[in-house]
């Protein structure tokens, strides 16, 4: 975590990329900042600006625009919050907001302007966000959330996973972390233990975007994951310039396959301010979706999900492919 790229310059000068957008990349960490673990900056491309990785991670010009439907709150976090870093939005599940932390920032991300400072179950939330849980039994499912629940210490963890172990009605437990993807040395032997001593079952949702994310660092980590009994399951937002075509989507499916993971969502992009230039429109996403569903068994496509603020779940779209 320590060893990140945050700064402008370094991330430039090591993938030597054209001079032109320092300027425009420097004023837009100011809107948020940048962070890139080094191991992901590896899996870049030298000299490409239009390098899928990069372009996730890489502060441009186009955050400053100000789109008309591209708001603060775009799915309604603030709404559903519960208090002490509670997020009870869908029935049976309660999400903690762990920490506001990531070992990457991620340039789309529906959370860049999200309250962590007022809303999060750290420190002396912590105890008050265990007795929410225990006070609801319909609570069957605990999502460990952010922020990234792996930038919590091991030990941090480990008075976590003992508070949910005292609470009966609490039986599967759920990980949303993209750090097994951007920083698989995260995964260390403590965590691999905290994992394997847990009472719940327990699913764990990686966040990969791109193929060329699952380099073969991140796919043994993944094996050690898989080894504890858990659930792996994939996460990824459609984006213009990373995924937005079928060939990378397939890829990404296989490759994924191929290191134990189900697909699971493939989200639209939550409407954010300073994320319009990643939007793909419905009708072409549904277009990508039927030519996916063309070409790869049904297993291995991911549910094109849409998050409505008010809705009872995640609205996910039809996926019809073509006649043949
Ligand atoms: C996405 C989300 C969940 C999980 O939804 P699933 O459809 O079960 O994956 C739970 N709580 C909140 C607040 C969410 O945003
Ligand atoms: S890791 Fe997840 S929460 Fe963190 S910046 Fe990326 S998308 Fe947002």
């Amino acid at each position: 975590m320590r060893e990140a790229v945050t700064d402008v310059d370094t991330l430039y000068d090591a993938l030597e990329l054209p001079a032109e957008g320092r300027a425009a990349a420097r004023s837009a960490t100011a809107l948020f900042g940048l962070r890139v673990p080094r191991g992901y900056l590896a899996r870049m491309r030298r000299r490409d600006p239009h390098d899928p990785l990069l372009r996730q991670v890489l502060p441009v010009a186009d955050e400053h625009a100000e789109v008309p439907g591209f708001d603060w709150d775009a799915v309604g976090d603030n709404a559903s919050a519960a208090g002490d870093g509670v997020l009870h939005k869908y029935h049976g599940r309660a999400l903690l907001i762990t920490t506001g932390a990531c070992a990457v920032h991620c340039r789309y991300c529906f959370r860049r302007h999200f309250d962590y400072a007022g809303q999060h179950a750290g420190g002396a939330h912590a105890d008050a966000a265990l007795a929410r849980i225990d006070a609801d039994p319909s609570i069957r499912e605990v999502i460990l959330s952010g922020g990234d629940p792996l930038s919590l210490s091991n030990p941090r963890l480990a008075a976590l996973g003992e508070g949910l172990d005292r609470i009966d009605h609490v039986s599967r437990l759920r990980l949303h972390t993209r750090t097994a993807i951007v920083l698989p040395e995260r995964i260390d032997a403590g965590f691999i233990d905290w994992l394997a001593a847990r009472r719940q079952q327990v699913v764990i949702v990686v966040h990969a975007n791109h193929a060329n994310e699952l380099s073969d660092d991140v796919c043994r980590a993944l094996a050690a994951l898989r080894a504890t009994g858990a659930t792996l399951l994939n996460q990824a937002v459609l984006l213009a310039g990373v995924n937005d075509s079928p060939d990378a989507l397939a890829a990404l499916s296989e490759k994924l396959f191929a290191a134990g993971v189900m697909p699971y969502y493939l989200h639209l992009l939550d409407r954010v301010a300073g994320t319009a230039h990643f939007e793909v429109d419905e009708r072409r996403a549904d277009g990508i979706m039927q030519q996916l569903a063309a070409r790869l068994p049904g297993y291995l496509v991911p549910r094109l999900a849409r998050e409505t603020p008010g809705a009872a779940a995640k609205s996910v779209r039809a996926t019809t492919a073509p006649g043949r």
